[in-house]
């Protein structure tokens, strides 16, 4: 069993906390994507899982194991950085089988398992090149199968595919979720990349500043994000946040009056309060008549099936991005008149950012 736990880990760098206290369990098999903005600690959590950065407190289990004082080569967990550090003298073949050699496997074993993993990653034909001979992408996938031939419990994976191109990047991620589903290593992958974050793992860890905000399968964090911050970072457009008042009866944006949803009737926001509303782009919808919120529309984007618009709160500043159908083509000057699906309006907290509703 590879179940990875990680017990109040903090870690400092002299005056710079990298990780404030962090504790989760990945079960044994499952693939968890960590995801944050730039400096919240992903590689640090990543390194100290390898063993690469000692945490200043807290414990490691890997299994059943305390691994604290475990060196990295003991550990057995397999990592792959973004920038593939595979040894330039040697070939493909010889990286893959490197691992291998260290643990003294036999000659034999090793041959059959470099042409098996070879086979999986569609590198046969370049195991005599030298990695400067291959594309990013083939160098990549050489570092996938030296990890790979490895057989290593826990896979770790920093920004695996950050280098490719668009369309590299899309069949090596679809690669990757197919690996894991024959594999079914436990995996931790860093990245900054939405899609491969919702299309990959079984869960999430959303991070800001050494901290978890919030851990859940991609379409709970989608759905039900826990506050502000993971709600503006996970999707793409992000979730518009619109500054308002609540004034009793309804939420006043800019100096448009929303009336309050009746699942919110309940709900006693406090008039002194700066709220921020929370609504995402594909659920704004085009009216025809009149409605609560009008906006002037800015930028039109067509991208085919949909059309990205870009508008503003007449006398504000506030702006917002709408998700309509293709076929709606507004231009920029156009007034629109707007309707929330208001089962999807979420309320912060404007100051700490916390779920109100
Ligand atoms: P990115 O997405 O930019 O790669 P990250 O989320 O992976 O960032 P980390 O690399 O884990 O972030 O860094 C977390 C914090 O710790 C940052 O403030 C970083 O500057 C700091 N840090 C990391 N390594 C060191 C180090 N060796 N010495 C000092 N500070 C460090």
């Amino acid at each position: 069993m590879a179940n990875v736990r990680l017990e109040n880990i903090k870690r400092r760098f002299n005056n710079v906390t990298a990780i404030e206290d962090i504790t989760f369990e990945i079960p044994d098999g499952e693939f968890w994507v960590l995801v944050g903005p730039s400096g919240c600690g992903k590689s640090t959590i990543l390194r100290t899982i390898a063993g690469l950065e000692n945490a200043t407190s807290g414990n490691l289990y890997i299994g059943e194991t305390l691994v604290n004082n475990v060196p990295a080569r003991q550990r057995d967990v397999a990592m792959v950085f973004q920038n593939y550090a595979l040894y330039p003298h040697m070939s493909v073949g010889e990286n893959i089988a490197f691992g291998m050699k260290m643990r003294k496997m036999e000659p034999r074993v090793i041959q059959q398992r470099v042409a098996e993993v070879a086979a999986s990653l569609s590198l046969e034909h370049l195991l005599d090149r030298k990695p400067k001979q291959l594309s990013g992408g083939q160098q990549q996938r050489v570092a996938l199968g030296r990890a790979i031939a490895r057989q290593a419990q826990v896979f770790l994976l920093d920004e695996p595919l950050s280098n490719l191109d668009a369309q590299l990047r899309d069949d090596t991620r679809a690669e990757l979720k197919q690996l894991h589903q024959n594999l079914r290593n436990t995996t931790v992958y860093v990245t900054h990349d939405q899609v491969e974050a919702m299309t990959l793992a079984d869960k999430i860890v959303v991070l800001s500043q050494g901290n978890i905000q919030q851990i859940g399968d991609p379409q709970t964090i989608y759905n039900h994000p826990a506050n502000r911050m993971v709600a503006t970072f996970i999707g793409n457009p992000p979730m518009n946040i619109l500054p308002a008042k609540f004034t009793g009866g309804a939420f006043d944006i800019s100096g448009q009056t929303l009336p309050l949803p009746a699942s919110m009737k309940k709900f006693n926001f406090s008039t002194a309060q700066q709220l921020d509303l929370g609504i995402r782009p594909e659920h704004i919808n085009i009216s025809p008549e009149p409605s609560a919120l009008t906006v002037d529309v800015k930028v039109v984007e067509p991208l085919g099936r949909e059309t990205l618009i870009r508008a503003t709160i007449p006398g504000s500043l506030q702006t917002l991005s709408i998700q309509a159908p293709g076929n709606i083509r507004p231009h920029p000057g156009d007034k629109l008149n707007l309707n929330l699906d208001l089962d999807y309006l979420f309320v912060f907290d404007a100051t700490t950012g916390k779920k109100l509703y």
